[in-house]
């Protein structure tokens, strides 16, 4: 089976992911229907159960029509739960159950968060909400772009509420998952079960609530949970990419619930906060890197923080790989291949264009013309900067694939959106959105 995986996780994978997620994993056993790999790191592990392990159970349907599971493991787990494994077959890693019943990820602690610029109100707000829930800020509101670390700081209240109180009932929700169960009890006609369930809790941390757009019927159970929560003082913490009102066909009567409390934006981490970020991470780690190394692959990565947690393992991953210490060059080089790797094969300019063209609903003609109208300028910006991003076409080849227009121009147009996505959220929304749509 793990031959199968292997060919099969080659064709799918770029070689630089194969070669840094794959290879440096280990099966080690087949038993009950479970199949056991050893990975090197905790951010190998992270990687696999969030991208590798449902690709697994597929492969596993492919190969055999059973189901096997993967669980894995740390070379660490593996001294302490190899004897354990063969006896019974509960998880390997025994988180405490509290923790687990509420949903949380363990690593999502304040400890663990490094406070800078980008968040410090909204990590000051969340240690407001955790000292004396329900009083102070309800609901709490997180909001700002992916991976800028609103689940880590929604999830460390609860953490500490719990640590706290071990009787709290604490409840982390996706607003996807918060959907389904309601679709589900629907369904089952088990209503009045999910009314108690969400409408006991201490406090209710719901991740994501953008996607409550469009989902009429969702919108109303939630806002009887809020209510029912707010009226009895539990604490409600709310996340999002954007502010209440910029959410499409959020209703009204929810906006502005959303807004009694406090609204807080979390925003791209500045050079330092990104370095001491790192760092924490290689301490966690136990990755000796000096500390010019970690300003270097700091200065590289200035997206987000989940980027920047991937090009970490990108560079342990190549010094493991080539048995080397990390330094500066070492950093350097596994840093290239990432760059190298967002260049997507057979993405075209053309491609870009199609597909910006039909997100704006506009044609490929208005990118390539000179109308200056807003409508049209802005697109025509993403989708050079997007041309740039991930094809590795030159400024003067870009121009003239748009209708042959200056690479100043190019230039301009790529700054232009750099600036406008530090601040504007409808654009990191829509290219997030384009980026997907694109890597499909
Ligand atoms: P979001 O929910 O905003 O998309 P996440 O909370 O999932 O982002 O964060 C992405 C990753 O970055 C997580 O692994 C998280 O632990 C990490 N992270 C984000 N911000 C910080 C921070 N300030 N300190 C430490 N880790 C962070
Ligand atoms: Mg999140």
């Amino acid at each position: 089976f793990w031959e199968f995986l292997q060919k099969k996780f080659q064709q799918e994978f770029a070689a630089v992911s194969y070669q840094t997620w794959i290879e440096s994993a280990q099966p080690l056993k087949l038993e009950n229907q479970k199949i056991f790999i050893c990975v090197p790191s905790s951010l190998h592990k992270e990687y696999w159960e969030r991208n590798i392990s449902t690709k697994v159970v597929e492969a596993a349907y492919e190969y055999s029509n059973q189901e096997i599971v993967p669980v894995i493991l740390l070379p660490n787990d593996l001294k302490t739960t190899q004897p354990k494994t063969q006896t019974d077959n509960t998880a390997p890693q025994a988180t405490n159950h509290l923790v687990r019943e509420a949903h949380l990820n363990s690593k999502y602690t304040f400890d663990s968060f490094v406070t800078g610029s980008g968040n410090q109100m909204a990590h000051a707000a969340a240690l407001v909400v955790s000292e004396e829930p329900g009083t102070m800020y309800n609901p709490l509101f997180i909001y700002g772009g992916v991976g800028l670390g609103k689940t880590h700081l929604m999830q460390a209240i609860g953490h500490r509420m719990l640590d706290r109180d071990p009787q709290a009932n604490v409840k982390y929700i996706s607003s996807e998952s918060f959907a389904n169960d309601f679709i589900n009890s629907i369904q089952n006609r088990t209503q009045e079960e999910f009314r108690n369930e969400y409408r006991t809790v201490d406090l209710l941390l719901v991740d994501d609530i953008q996607f409550f757009a469009d989902k009429e019927g969702t919108q109303e159970e939630f806002f009887h949970t809020f209510n029912t929560l707010y009226n009895t003082k539990k604490q409600i913490v709310l996340t999002s990419d954007r502010l209440p009102n910029e959410i499409p066909k959020l209703q009204e009567r929810l906006v502005s619930r959303f807004k009694w409390g406090l609204s807080v934006d979390i925003t791209a981490p500045d050079l330092e906060t990104r370095t001491a970020i790192l760092r924490k991470k290689a301490i966690a780690e136990n990755l000796e890197i000096p500390d010019d190394a970690l300003s270097y692959i700091a200065s590289q990565i200035d997206s987000n923080v989940r980027e920047l947690e991937g090009a970490l393992v990108r560079v342990q991953a190549y010094s493991t790989m080539n048995n080397e210490d990390i330094n500066i060059s070492l950093a350097a080089e596994a840093l290239k291949d990432l760059k190298d790797s967002q260049h997507q094969a057979g993405l075209t300019i053309s491609k870009i264009q199609t597909q910006v063209a039909k997100y704006y609903k506009l044609t490929v003609d208005d990118l390539k013309g000179k109308r200056r109208n807003k409508s049209i300028v802005v697109p025509r910006q993403i989708a050079m900067y997007l041309s740039r991003e991930l094809t590795d076409s030159s400024l003067p080849k870009i121009g003239q694939e748009f209708g042959g227009k200056d690479h100043t121009t190019v230039l301009h147009s790529c700054e232009k959106i750099a600036k406008l996505l530090e601040s504007d959220l409808n654009i990191q929304h829509d290219l997030t959105n384009l980026k997907a749509s694109l890597q499909n």
